[in-house]
């Protein structure tokens, strides 16, 4: 399958277009590339060292893969993800690249065949942990042998800065020396400037090529909601996505565990994940995602680091995220494949002292004004009503430059806004006249007009606002008042009791100074020209025959489905119904080796299903 015509001393022959593009289309079966690939794999055709920042799902693999098939020699690959290596060698196998990796998790037999097959020049890709260059057998094998070029796959962790710094990733200076004539490419997702600078002066790069890709990823439809009753909003949400992949995040674990329970109870297949599941559980629930065995994985943050299932359709936050770092990096999880993906984020104002509760328990003064500075920042995002997009990628420090983004859920007008000025001054009166002594739930209670005890035993029914806001849900209220927190016009006292007081602001609201808008809660409606896929003509019955074949072939050879065809393939090949080889080529993801492996059960399975739809009619 290798393009390996050059000669032993012949380095870097210059490669033209035809070359390049036709092993793009040949091996990969991408008729294109994505942004900013090309020029990567360009540079390091051309033996120039590398840095790219890329956000995920951005198709960092092939800017590597391409030239490991084109060069002589095998590539590196330093990763610290060892769960992942096995799947990125499965993917480069399933596509004819001759790919291994060694760690910890094989044999020492199984590790000499490794290295014996680096030896007599059989790889064009090799995995390898960072902790491998401590070994000087491992390196004296190496500098023997024909390397074509090294990889750093998540470079930030050789950066202090970043979140998961591996002091093992300090020895990766060493690449440089103990490789000078072939190019080192450095590939990270973590956006900040920080890590980026600390990467190119750690690896001692030579006059690498910079490249930040964008940041956003247009596939993603960012949705921001009310969350009222978490539980009936996921079920509400499930139902609408049936049969499809997603992660449900949640904060603490014995959630992860009732949302698990109570969506299984309802008919989803769902598993938990989090740190406090035995070892043997946990890996067993993450499998049986990533092999399309249940659909749903709800989990705690632990979740997401050593997985590389491209086919996610969504991810809910139902706990508000700690920084925007994690939720750019967990929403990011969706849609690698570049096919539409949904992520919701269930918002609350009660879930903010849920937040700082914990943040005020962090003993350090600065790490706890450090994270109370990253989460204010959720707040803002999630109570705007600017573009989401924008604002991530002005977090970014990139900026946006089109008013409407047409994929969240401001620019998509997915959220109507709702007049409620004279409901908040039922409110702030209550407030006031019942002397600024009580909590959110007790005014609720007057305006409501409840017969609650405590209501009666003060006497709080013979106040003007009792029941005055009677046409209204509790849920209503419970959300005006976080409004009204939320835009300072009330605050809540700290402590055992959390009255609630008026601000400056709220004499402005009684005079109808400030008119007070509040999101109303309606389903959202995804506008359909914004990403071009969702326009297109396919069948939904025979992507999911395809999806089973896919799902029986992947078991058959013990690999994740999305290692077989991605969802996007799947999808091309239910609206272009490809009957012969020639046509299944033209599918994104076909390339010789597919076709080969794969081409003509798929084939036969789109002719039997065009067959019988046909008779049908
Ligand atoms: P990253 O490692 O940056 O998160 P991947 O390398 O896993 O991203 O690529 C994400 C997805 O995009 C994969 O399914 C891959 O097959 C697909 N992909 C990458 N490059 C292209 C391309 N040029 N055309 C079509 N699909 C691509
Ligand atoms: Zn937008």
């Amino acid at each position: 399958m290798t393009n390996r015509t050059m000669t032993e001393n012949d380095k870097r022959p210059p490669f033209d277009n035809d070359i390049i593009y036709g092993t793009l289309r040949r091996v990969f079966g991408f008729s294109g590339f994505r942004r900013d690939q090309e020029r990567i794999v360009r540079a390091i055709l051309e033996n120039r060292d590398v840095l790219a920042v890329m956000p995920t799902g951005g198709g960092k693999s092939l800017c590597y893969q391409l030239p490991a098939v084109m060069l002589p020699g095998a590539c590196l690959v330093v990763s610290p993800l060892i769960a992942l290596m096995k799947d990125q060698v499965d993917g480069a196998l399933a596509n004819g690249i001759r790919g291994a990796f060694l760690n910890s998790s094989l044999s020492p037999a199984e590790q000499d065949d490794v290295l014996r097959q680096l030896q007599l020049d059989e790889l064009d890709l090799l995995y390898i942990a960072p902790e491998r260059f401590a070994f000087e057998r491992f390196r004296d094998i190496a500098a023997k042998a024909r390397i074509s070029m090294a990889v750093i796959d998540e470079a930030h962790c050789i950066s202090e800065w970043g979140h998961d710094f591996r002091p093992d990733y300090l020895s990766l200076s060493r690449l440089v020396t103990l490789f000078p004539d072939v190019p080192v490419a450095a590939f990270t997702a973590t956006a900040t400037h920080k890590v980026q600078d600390d990467i190119l002066g750690r690896l001692c790069l030579r006059d690498p090529l910079v490249v930040r890709a964008s940041f956003d990823r247009n596939n993603l439809f960012y949705d921001i909601r009310f969350k009222e009753n978490a539980g009936e909003q996921l079920v509400s949400i499930l139902k609408d996505k049936p049969g499809k992949a997603g992660i449900i995040y949640r904060t603490s674990r014995k959630s992860v565990n009732d949302t698990a329970l109570m969506l299984r109870a309802k008919g989803f297949r769902a598993l938990p994940y989090h740190a406090g599941l035995g070892d043997e559980e946990r890996i067993r629930n993450q499998e049986a995602f990533i092999r399309d065995e249940v659909d749903v994985i709800v989990a705690t943050i632990a979740f997401g680091m050593g997985i590389d299932k491209s086919n996610i359709r969504f991810v809910i936050h139902a706990d508000l995220p700690k920084s925007i770092e994690n939720y750019y990096q967990e929403t990011g999880r969706a849609g690698r494949d570049g096919e539409p993906a949904h992520c919701i984020l269930l918002f609350s104002h009660g879930d903010i002292h849920k937040v700082r509760f914990f943040i005020d328990s962090v003993a350090d003064e600065a790490e706890r004004a450090r994270a109370l500075g990253a989460f204010s920042k959720v707040i803002s995002f999630a109570s705007s009503s600017v573009c989401r997009r924008k604002i991530l990628l002005e977090y970014f420090g990139e900026s946006y430059p089109e008013q409407n983004c047409g994929n969240c859920d401001i620019c998509t007008g997915s959220r109507k806004t709702l007049n409620c000025t004279r409901e908040a001054q039922m409110l702030l009166s209550a407030i006031v006249r019942t002397d600024e002594r009580f909590g959110a739930s007790h005014i609720i209670d007057i305006v409501t007009g409840s017969s609650n005890r405590k209501v009666l035993d003060f006497g709080h029914d013979r106040l003007k606002t009792y029941g005055a806001g009677k046409g209204k849900t509790k849920t209503f209220w419970k959300r005006l008042v976080d409004e009204l927190l939320a835009r300072k016009v009330i605050s809540r006292a700290e402590g055992l009791y959390p009255a609630l007081c008026l601000l400056p602001e709220a004499f402005r609201v009684l005079k109808n100074v400030t008119e007070i808008e509040m999101a109303e809660v309606v389903e959202t409606k995804r506008r359909k020209s914004t990403v071009a896929i969702a326009a297109r003509q396919e069948n939904g019955e025979l992507f999911e025959l395809l999806r089973s074949l896919r799902k029986q072939i992947a078991d058959e050879q013990g690999v994740p489905p999305y290692v077989v065809f991605s969802d996007r393939s799947l999808r091309d090949m239910s609206s272009l119904l490809p009957c012969d080889e020639e046509s299944m080529l033209a599918v994104t993801g076909v390339g010789e080796v597919k076709l080969e492996r794969y081409g003509r059960q798929f084939i036969s399975c789109i002719i039997r299903w065009c067959g019988t739809s046909n008779n049908g009619e």
